[in-house]
């Protein structure tokens, strides 16, 4: 990756931190969820709105809270831009997305058309320790979702 690409990516991560996009707690919700990243201590309460039921569902509102590291914040931010007004099922695509360029050890390649301002992250897959930072708020999302929608959802089956 050039210094560039990577000073370009930061840029993206610090502006999204500075300015967060859909930030604070809303009604209505049919879900809220917090969950907490030891590791760097970061935390995130968040909640979900949907119109609809089941996977046909439309996002309405994602609203959220959240305290911790600028990768933590800014990855939320980036998650309510990406997923408010999609389908749930379009959604959970993006998900996958984005979980894979994060775990991909930074040697995926992320497509700017289904991530938008999410490929500056890609930066951020190279440092294990930070993964967890980026994807707290998309796992947040995932778990709240998931309650919801009431899919037999793996995640929410672990966590009873
Ligand atoms: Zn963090």
């Amino acid at each position: 990756m050039s210094a560039n690409l990577d000073a370009m990516y930061q840029e993206i991560i610090l502006d999204h931190y500075k300015h967060p996009h859909n930030a604070g707690l809303r009604e209505p919700f049919e879900a809220e969820v917090h969950h907490v990243n030891p590791t760097c201590g970061d935390e995130v309460t968040l909640r979900v709105h949907l119109d609809g039921s089941g996977p046909d569902a439309t996002i309405a509102d994602v609203s959220y809270d959240a305290l911790g590291c600028s990768i933590s914040q800014a990855s939320v931010s980036v998650l309510t831009d990406l997923l408010i007004g999609k389908p749930v099922k379009d959604a959970m695509s993006v998900h996958e997305e984005f979980q894979s360029l994060m775990q991909g050890r930074g040697k995926i390649e992320p497509d700017e058309d289904v991530l938008e301002d999410g490929i500056a992250f890609a930066g951020v897959a190279k440092f294990p320790a930070r993964v967890k930072c980026a994807l707290l708020g998309w796992m947040a999302w995932k778990d709240a979702t998931s309650q919801v929608v009431g899919a037999g959802n793996a995640a929410a089956e672990e966590k009873a």
